[in-house]
Parts: structure tokens; sequence; C-alpha cells
């Protein structure tokens, strides 16, 4: 097999990685961020994104560091509950837990931190010509582009892609409040305006960690473009503030420091997920929009079964269509699942669907 350079070292570049490592297949990862960088949101992993990383990480160290969701829980904002319903073997975990679980198998002088690297165009064979900032060449064989779901590469390929924002934006937080945290049971809550486009979901991570987040309608919503903890705060305050007392409690004892704002985007319309000898994995391929809580899993699936079709197949290309044919079908349910429950989420609660779940399924 050919050597592989793996440009982003999220999910998808490193459990490409793991698999690449298991397999005996030469690679290199680099990725631009700092090896302790580890700050982001958290995950919400359907029972196959559990089996996936079973193939290639510790399981029971990802069990010690998230938890499983007994029930989804929906309720409107006084709290009132709309429905419950049993959720099979959905896991909870924030991103820096796996990013740290899936980065230990990675031997050091296989992974570079601190390197952003450029597509500048392709040899006349048709091969990527790779930059580092400091202008020196990457030399590989096949180029994987894990770089998210704004990736450069790929706008750099198919320069008349469309990238739209998505109506619905997101706060993401972690705290650790072990009172907070005692109040919750292990369980999914969801909170929804009653006029939709606002939504407060919480879930406990560990005894003592909670990871909350909010969704807006971002024609309805305005938070100041500063997004300082106090704004982020204030924004808070100002629509949460006079719901049910455990989401306002929440919200008033939160420390802001590590609050994110997710401005979320999607393409219109899909690229391929290849070209010459660039292959793109994970959200640079296909960005899902959170709703569908399928992120991570389709990452890891796309890392798996490209791995396996470049070990079977002779020609590069053969595996790369092949590995398209596979993947796009599914990435499109999920993207059609995605556009539907932001449509439903937009809506006055009582013109919703009763009992829909907060994932999309294939
Ligand atoms: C608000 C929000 C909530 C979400 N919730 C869920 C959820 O509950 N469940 C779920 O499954 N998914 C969820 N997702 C989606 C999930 O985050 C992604 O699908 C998943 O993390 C896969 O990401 P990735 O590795 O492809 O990209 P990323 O995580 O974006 O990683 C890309 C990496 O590439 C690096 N990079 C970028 N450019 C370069 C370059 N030029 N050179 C070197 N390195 C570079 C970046 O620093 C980064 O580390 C959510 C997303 C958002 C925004």
């Amino acid at each position: 097999m050919n050597t592989v350079a793996i440009i982003g070292a999220g999910v998808s570049g490193l459990s490409m990685a793991n698999y690449l490592e298991k397999n005996n297949i030469d690679y290199h990862l680099y990725e631009r961020r700092k090896k302790d960088d580890l700050k982001g949101h958290g995950f919400i992993l359907p029972k196959e994104g559990i089996e996936y990383l079973s193939n290639i990480i510790d399981i029971n160290e990802l069990y010690e560091r998230g938890s499983f969701l007994k029930k989804y829980i929906h309720y409107n904002h006084i709290g009132e509950i709309l429905s419950e319903k049993d959720l099979e073997d959905v896991f909870v975990v924030s991103r820096s837990s796996l990013i740290e679980i899936l980065s230990k198998n990675i031997p050091s002088d296989k992974i570079t931190y601190e390197k952003t690297l450029n597509l500048q165009g392709f040899s006349p064979e048709g091969k990527a010509e790779i930059q580092f900032d400091d202008r020196s060449v990457l030399d590989a064989d096949v180029i994987v582009a894990s770089d998210g779901s704004r990736s450069r590469i790929r706008r750099n390929i198919f320069e008349d892609e469309i990238m739209k924002a998505v109506l619905e934006n997101e706060v993401v937080n972690i705290i650790e409040n072990e009172e907070l945290a005692s109040q919750i049971e292990s369980n999914f809550l969801k909170f929804h305006h009653e006029n939709g486009g606002l939504t407060f979901g919480v879930l406990k991570l560990s005894s003592t960690k909670i990871l909350w987040y909010c969704q807006f309608d971002i024609t309805r919503f305005f938070i100041n473009e500063d997004y300082t903890p106090d704004c982020i705060r204030q924004f808070m305050m100002d629509h949460f503030g006079n719901w049910n007392p455990l989401v306002s409690s929440i919200i008033e004892g939160s420390s802001y420091e590590n609050a994110h704002i997710w401005r979320v985007y999607e393409l219109e319309k899909l690229n391929p997920f290849h070209y010459n000898n660039v292959v793109f994995i994970g959200d640079s391929a296909h960005p899902l929009i959170p709703f569908t809580s399928q992120g991570v899993t389709s990452a890891l699936k796309d890392s798996y079964i490209l791995t396996n079709l470049l070990m079977e197949e002779e020609n590069i290309q053969d595996a790369f269509i092949k590995y398209e044919n596979e993947r796009k079908p599914e990435i499109e349910t999920h993207i059609k699942n995605g556009r539907t429950l932001l449509d439903q989420f937009l809506l006055p609660l009582d013109q919703q669907p009763k009992n829909t779940l907060p994932i999309s399924y294939k």
C-alpha cells in the first residue's frame, strides 16, 4: 500500500489513523491545532457509533468518560412533559474525551501538530500538490482530507460549491457542577418553547459534569457577535431566564468561560467524495447539521470503509469510487432527515409531530 497523508485530527482523521495503524498501512497525520487544545462540545452517539468505536479503542475507557442515556424526555418550556421514549444504547461524551482516547493509539512520530496544510494545485500527472505554511511540500500517494465542514482543500477543488448558513445555531456548554448534576438522572432532557425555534437540551456526562446546549432560529433570536462569555450569558438569561426552574438554575449556575457558539453551515449540494488522489471523509465530505447526531458515527464509518477498500483494491481510484458509492446514499438520508428535523424545530410546538426523536436514523 502507498503512503497516506491525513489532514486534520478531528474524529474523522483520528479514526482513519487508528484504522490504518491497526492494518499496518503507512500514514502520517497533520493537525493545525496544538496537541492540548481540546476545546469543543459534546457528542450524542447512537449505538452504531459505539460499535465502530469498539473496533479501535478500549471501549471501557470511553464508558468511564461519558454516560448512557436511558430516556429521551420532551418538555415544553415551562417543564410539562410532552412525551417520553426509551433510548437504546445512546451514549454522550465530551468531544475532548473522545479526541483524547482516539489519539492514544497513534504513535507520536506519526502525528504532527501545529501544521496547516494547503492545496496549491495538481501536478501534470494529477497528484495533489500540498504545501505546509513554511512552503515545504508534502509527498504522499493518497491525501485523506479530514479538515472539517469548512474544508479549505474541498473549497479549493470544488470552487463552485455553495455553503449555506443553516437557520439554526447553537450555544453549547460543558459545566462542572456537582449539585446541578445530582438533579439530573441519566436522561436526555429537551425543553421546547411553545412558539418553536428555541430549545434547551441537558445531558449528564458524569456525576459532576453536565453538557447543555440551546438551539435557536437565527431569524428570530440574535446574539451579540462578540461572542464573549458575558454576551453568551446575557443571551441565555434573556431567552431562557424565565423557563422551567431546572433550566433557569442551570443557566444561572453556569460558568460561560468555555461556552461556545456554533454557527451551522451545510453544503447546498454534496460534491464528489474524491478528486484525483484526494479523498474526503467526515465533515469535509459531508457536513451534517447537528440535529442528526450522526456526524461522528458517519465519520467512523467513512474511515472504516475507506481503509478496507484501500486494502482490497489494487487501484486507488477503484477504492475511492466504491467508497463514495457505499457512503453517499446513507449520508443523503441523514441530510434529508436533518432538514426535516430542522423544519419541525422551526414550527410552533402544537404543529410539531409528536414522539419524534432528536436524532436521525437510517
Ligand atoms: C453544535 C454541534 C453539535 C454537534 N453534535 C453532534 C452530536 O451530538 N453527535 C454527532 O455525532 N455529531 C455532532 N456534531 C457533528 C460532529 O461534530 C462532526 O461530524 C464530527 O466531529 C466529525 O468531524 P471531523 O473530524 O470530520 O471534523 P472536525 O472535528 O472539524 O475536525 C477537523 C480538524 O481538521 C483540522 N484542520 C482544519 N483545516 C486544517 C488544515 N488546513 N491543516 C491541518 N489541519 C486542519 C482542524 O483543526 C480540526 O482539528 C455536531 C456538530 C456541531 C457543530
